[in-house]
């Protein structure tokens, strides 16, 4: 399978977790993010995404994929269909936090299927001719992997439209009143759109897609099991305890929790034998400020807002926002889903509402419920 990278997504400007040091509205004086963030962000870093490392971790078929059954169980039905039939596989949309493993999935997908896989960002597709130079060239069935699908300009939507309901490109040729319509066959191909926010796809994109599918945050025992396979690559021994320490912190998410292994195995060479025991994995863990559950600032921001000042919720999501400084939409797709996930936020139809967890976790009493709701 030939992997054809044609550009490196960058790092959306202003989006995401970019926004942390913002000061806030509500809440006071804030402390500037901890260190530990970056380890816990789960974009890709630069290296990470154009680094030969990464490439050697990423799953290369389904049965090395950890996790994501159902999803697995879709796509393998529809695999041996369209193998079967010869054709190309529908227009797949995955959605879901960073890091989830949308990317692997599309590389999997072409192996499985024996074609190519062009991977490339929307805002590098800012030009029609960017989008049409890339569908020319591709072969029967060959997949399509566009990320952060939700950013595409108009004009380049509008281009696709054609292009994956009748594999065709329609293109204008000069200007004004002597402009024409030509029309260019594409090969049958597949496009894998990637997007941390579905909301914000327009729905003639959305409904182009014969399948939308989405990654879910990963248990500890399936983080626990890819910390063990990275290890194995890496050639690092792990003990069972250690990569269950690593993966508790890795916010539900590989790249993290990858991310944190090679950190961890660099403490356990220089300070000890090279052998991570669950010791070693802590104290270098607790070295880097990661918190036990992987809660980064934002995080802790958010759920100290709700409690400090509103007695932990119900309280809008707006209010969440000014106070740290993040958009609601990037609260709501980002952070909620995580601390949801760990049991640490409810939403409810009034706001939302920090749960006895989250103020134990962060060494609060957590009030009697009854006095809580009365106040
Ligand atoms: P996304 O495209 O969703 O941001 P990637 O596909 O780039 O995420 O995955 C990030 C990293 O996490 C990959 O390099 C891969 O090593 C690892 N990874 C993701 N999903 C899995 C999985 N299910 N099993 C093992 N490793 C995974």
């Amino acid at each position: 399978m030939a992997i054809v990278s044609s550009q490196q997504s960058p790092q959306p400007e202003g989006s995401k977790r970019s926004s942390k040091a913002k000061t806030a509205a509500v809440g006071g004086a804030q402390a500037k993010p901890k260190k530990s963030d970056a380890l816990l962000q789960p974009e890709a870093k630069h290296e990470e995404s154009a680094g030969k490392h990464d490439d050697t971790l990423r799953p290369q078929r389904f049965d090395e994929y950890i996790g994501q059954r159902e999803l697995k169980e879709v796509l393998d039905i529809a695999i041996q269909a369209t193998k079967s039939r010869q054709e190309a596989l529908d227009h797949l949309l995955l959605y879901g936090p960073p890091g989830l493993g949308k990317t692997t999935i599309s590389l999997i997908l072409a192996a499985e299927l024996g074609v190519n896989c062009k991977v490339t960002s929307a805002p590098a597709l800012e030009r029609p001719r960017d989008i049409v130079g890339l569908l020319v060239n591709l072969q029967p069935r060959d997949i399509l992997f566009i990320d952060e699908i939700h950013r595409l300009s108009r004009m380049t939507e509008e281009l696709l439209y054609p292009a994956m309901e009748d594999f065709r490109l329609d293109i204008t040729i000069g200007k004004g009143q002597s402009a024409r319509i030509r029309s260019l066959p594409l090969q049958p191909f597949t496009l894998v759109g990637a997007t941390t926010r579905v909301g914000a796809l327009t729905s003639p994109l959305r409904d182009r897609f014969g399948f939308v599918q989405r990654l879910r945050f990963y248990e500890a025992d399936e983080l626990g099991l890819i910390v063990l396979r990275t290890a194995d690559i890496l050639k690092a021994k792990i003990t069972k305890a250690a990569s269950e320490e690593v993966a508790r912190r890795a916010r539900g998410t590989p790249r993290i929790a990858n991310r944190l292994l090679k950190r961890v195995r660099d403490y356990a060479e220089v300070k000890s034998t090279g052998e991570i025991t669950q010791e070693i994995a802590t104290e270098a863990l607790e070295l880097f400020n990661v918190d036990p559950c992987g809660l980064d600032w934002t995080d802790r921001r958010l759920l100290t807002v709700m409690i400090e000042h509103y007695n932990g919720g119900p309280v809008g999501v707006d209010t969440l926002a000014a106070a740290t400084g993040e958009d609601s939409q990037t609260i709501e797709e980002v952070y909620e889903p995580y601390l949801m996930q760990i049991g640490y936020l409810n939403r409810t139809p009034r706001g939302r509402v920090a749960t006895p967890a989250a103020w134990t976790h962060l060494g609060y009493q957590p009030p009697d419920e009854q006095m809580r709701l009365l106040s």
